[in-house]
């Protein structure tokens, strides 16, 4: 009897050993929402042309981290973080902007390194999509060539965007695309080009195992009534464009079965997990 044991624990170690090794180790794709900033809109109509003049808004802005077994996409880079509680007026006082909660300080909480994320999808270029853009100079940027263009030519600023807020992002790194684009390649993570909003503006999904198919809105909506509504704000690119693109993403949304997460809705965002919390 006494024999059999040194023979029989070698092989029971092994078959439990190559057991695991053969098991799959991928941990489902995670995301992560930030709190990137607040706007109040002083006149809501800028959203709304002609209805609810004079009347304000508050707005948030979210920014979100995607963790695939194949790499990290971060999207969208909110407001900087120098803006401070305190805040700052802009467009002669037509907005109020300022930040919360910093977003490095998000990163730190859950360990994370900007400088270690893999590819940086931005939406559109405004300032308010922008702001910690160059905490990401590590990451491959993906860009709709007109985004493209536009922000990175002579007249970004004719376009409503803040050259210095995304300064640091090498021009060489990017990946210019012209649709949609499969981050990851497995068809979890997509960019959908929805342009309108700016030249180039996109927006982002996310199929999540438990949590299901998720698009993140960018700007193609700024509120649920706008939505509702289909109303184009008066400072948008090109109109047409928009409602084009209104009517694609809305018809996917419908075929895939996804959740439209819109971005800077106070409201439906403060039903939404935020960091350290995640959804998988
Ligand atoms: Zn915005």
């Amino acid at each position: 009897m006494k024999k059999t044991v040194p023979l029989l624990l070698p092989f029971a170690a092994a078959t439990l050993l190559g057991a695991c090794a053969s098991r799959p180790v991928e941990s489902p794709t995670r995301l992560y929402v930030f709190d990137c900033g607040n706007i109040e809109s002083r006149d809501v109509s800028l959203f709304s042309p002609g209805v609810d003049e004079g009347q304000k808004k508050q707005l948030t802005d979210s920014c979100y981290l995607i963790k695939h077994a194949k790499g990290t996409l971060f999207w969208d880079t909110g407001l900087s973080d120098s803006l401070t509680a305190e805040g700052i007026e802009v467009w002669d006082g037509a907005f109020h902007l300022s930040v919360d909660h910093p977003l490095k300080a998000q990163l730190d909480e859950i360990g994370v390194d900007p400088a270690t994320i893999d590819y940086l999808g931005i939406s559109h270029f405004h300032s308010d999509h922008t702001g910690n853009a160059n905490y990401f100079t590590q990451s491959q940027l993906i860009i709709q060539k007109e985004e493209k263009e536009a922000a990175f030519g002579p007249d970004a600023e004719k376009f409503g965007f803040v050259p210095d807020s995304y300064a640091k992002l090498d021009p060489k790194k990017m990946r210019v695309i012209e649709g949609d684009f499969d981050v990851f390649g497995d068809g979890s993570v997509v960019i959908k080009r929805a342009v309108g909003h700016t030249p180039g503006h996109q927006v982002l999904w996310v199929n999540l195992k438990q949590s299901g198919p998720l698009l993140l809105s960018g700007d193609l909506y700024h509120f649920t009534k706008n939505r509702t509504f289909k109303r184009v704000p008066a400072f948008n690119f090109d109109k047409e464009q928009t409602l084009t693109a209104m009517d694609q993403i809305e018809a996917f949304i419908k075929e895939s079965g996804s959740t439209l997460w819109i971005q800077h809705d106070k409201e439906q965002n403060a039903t939404i997990r935020h960091s350290p919390a995640f959804y998988e």
